[in-house]
């Protein structure tokens, strides 16, 4: 069945032993460098109502290409961790892949600083920077590829809400849907029809007696 927190670590932010840095002063302008980080992830990431868990690392790279006072970041994390389906509730592994670049620019220039504001994809560092720390930005990618509705299976049935019984490996009786009217609607004829008839049954043998 579930899983709970139990004494494993709250994850809220990005862990403080996360060190990315890139020294982005000695970068040729033009050119690109790769980055690999291997971040540890032990502990419990409450996300969108859900609960992620981690006890492993985060697989990071990163390519970084310099053109003066701005820096193209490609942030590429892969990371492995469980959750609970939102409908059975047990456990599920999920995978997380994801990307994203990010341009890190000087906040001395006006125009670039207006754009930072209106782009959440775009990072102010300060005058003449020589290293940018991008753990922020890794836990951010991170983040958002943690899945809005965590499932077992596309079909996954559920929990019966009268019995408790998981649907996927029960067919309990309860013989309520909750989800798809029609499905309520043929349940309900389904489930009226047998005492009926056994009650037509009944009265037809009953009437053949008299
Ligand atoms: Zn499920
Ligand atoms: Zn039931």
């Amino acid at each position: 069945m579930g899983f709970s927190e139990g004494n494993r670590q709250r994850i809220d932010s990005r862990p403080q032993n996360w060190n990315c840095p890139v020294q982005t002063g000695q970068f040729e302008s033009g050119k690109n460098y790769e980055f690999l980080w291997i971040l540890p992830l032990q502990g419990y990431v409450p996300f969108g109502g859900q609960t992620f868990f981690f006890d492993g690392e985060v697989e990071t790279e990163a390519t970084v290409e310099r053109h003066r006072e701005r820096v193209i970041i490609d942030i590429k994390i892969k990371a492995k961790g469980e959750a609970a389906c939102s409908r059975c509730l047990e456990k599920v592994e999920l995978a997380f892949d994801n990307e994203f670049r990010y341009f890190y620019v000087s906040s001395f220039d006006e125009s670039e600083k207006e754009a930072a504001e209106s782009d959440e994809h775009t990072v102010l560092t300060s005058k003449n920077t020589t290293s940018i720390d991008i753990a922020d930005q890794v836990w951010e990618t991170l983040v958002m590829a943690l899945p809005e509705k965590v499932l077992c299976r596309e079909d996954c049935k559920g929990i019966c809400p009268v019995c408790g019984s998981n649907r996927n490996y029960e067919n309990c009786s309860c013989g309520e849907s909750g989800r798809d009217p029609r499905l309520d609607v043929l349940a309900d004829i389904l489930s009226e029809k047998k005492p009926e008839d056994d009650r037509k049954g009944g009265t037809e043998h009953g009437g053949t007696q008299k």
